[in-house]
């Protein structure tokens, strides 16, 4: 490795934060997937995908990066990004090949991935390559997202869809896009399972178990997400979906 082709290390290591170490090696090519979504909250769909991700297209690592202030879910109730970090970091800290990441959540703003891919591009060397994965329905409207010439310039994308999902929409999308995006479609039979199932759930106070880790379940019930909210003495209040409340005795409420 000469001179001008080493990498700087060190300095690298004050822009990436929390963002792994790759492209020291300049006689390869690294590819880091970066498994874009809200994750309110984190499921097992999601692991299974990033996991068939990494498998397929020989990927060195996925970073899961929750989105900070989701570009389309402006007016929408979104869970605080502490928790949606927190719970991805719990899902995926077992897996030596995932990582969790605070670089979007972190960011001022609206959350845009062409902003995401510019500064990865400008903190990793040219041979490290980018796979942005997140669910065929966000690719489909990939062509409409800001500056999505940048996108098709920066990354490859990767499409995750659960068996039966009719792929024409998007495919069509991509295809009459004035600019050449490269798709890969992931078939993923564990996306049946969906983030407002889970949150359907726990407001219906049942089971999470085998649907997200453990260590998920047990943040989502001990943070009170997704409208379950312990009393100080023994009772348990549930907010519905009008923001009505009605009391619960303790023991009444599952916890797993
Ligand atoms: P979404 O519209 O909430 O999700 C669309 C569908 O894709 C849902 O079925 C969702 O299921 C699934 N999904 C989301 N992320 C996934 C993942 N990583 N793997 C597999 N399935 C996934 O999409 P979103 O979460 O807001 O956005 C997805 C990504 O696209 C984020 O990184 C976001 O920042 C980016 N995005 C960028 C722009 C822009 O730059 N203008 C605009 C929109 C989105 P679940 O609900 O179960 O996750």
């Amino acid at each position: 490795m000469t001179d001008e082709m080493a990498y700087d290390v060190a300095a690298s290591v004050v822009e990436r934060g929390d963002l792994p170490l790759l492209g020291q090696d300049p006689r390869r090519t690294y590819r880091m997937g970066i498994m874009g979504g809200t994750f309110d909250p984190i499921h097992n769909g999601h692991l299974v995908a990033a996991e068939q991700a990494f498998d397929d297209l020989d990927l060195d690592v996925v970073v899961f990066m929750p989105a900070g202030r989701p570009a389309f879910k402006q007016g929408k109730r979104v869970t605080a990004g502490e928790d949606r970090y927190a719970m991805t970091l719990l899902a995926t800290s077992d897996n030596p090949h995932f990582l969790a990441s605070r670089f979007e959540v972190d960011r001022e703003g609206i959350t845009y991935t062409a902003d995401t891919l510019e500064c990865l591009a400008s903190i990793y060397p040219s041979n490290v390559e980018f796979y942005f994965i997140t669910g065929a329905d966000a690719i489909a409207e990939v062509v409409t997202w800001r500056d999505a010439h940048k996108i098709a310039e920066l990354a490859h994308l990767v499409g995750a869809t659960r068996p039966g999902y009719d792929l024409a929409h998007a495919k069509h999308a991509i295809a009459e896009s004035p600019f050449e995006f490269d798709v890969t479609y992931l078939e993923v039979p564990a996306l049946a399972i969906s983030s407002s199932y889970l949150r359907e759930r726990v407001a219906a106070m049942q089971s999470l178990r085998y649907l997200t880790p453990d260590t998920v379940t047990g943040y989502i019930h001990k943070h009170k997400l997704y409208g379950v909210l312990p009393r100080r003495y023994g009772s348990t209040v549930i907010v519905d979906a009008d923001g009505q409340t009605e009391g619960r005795r303790r023991g009444e409420q599952r916890t797993d």
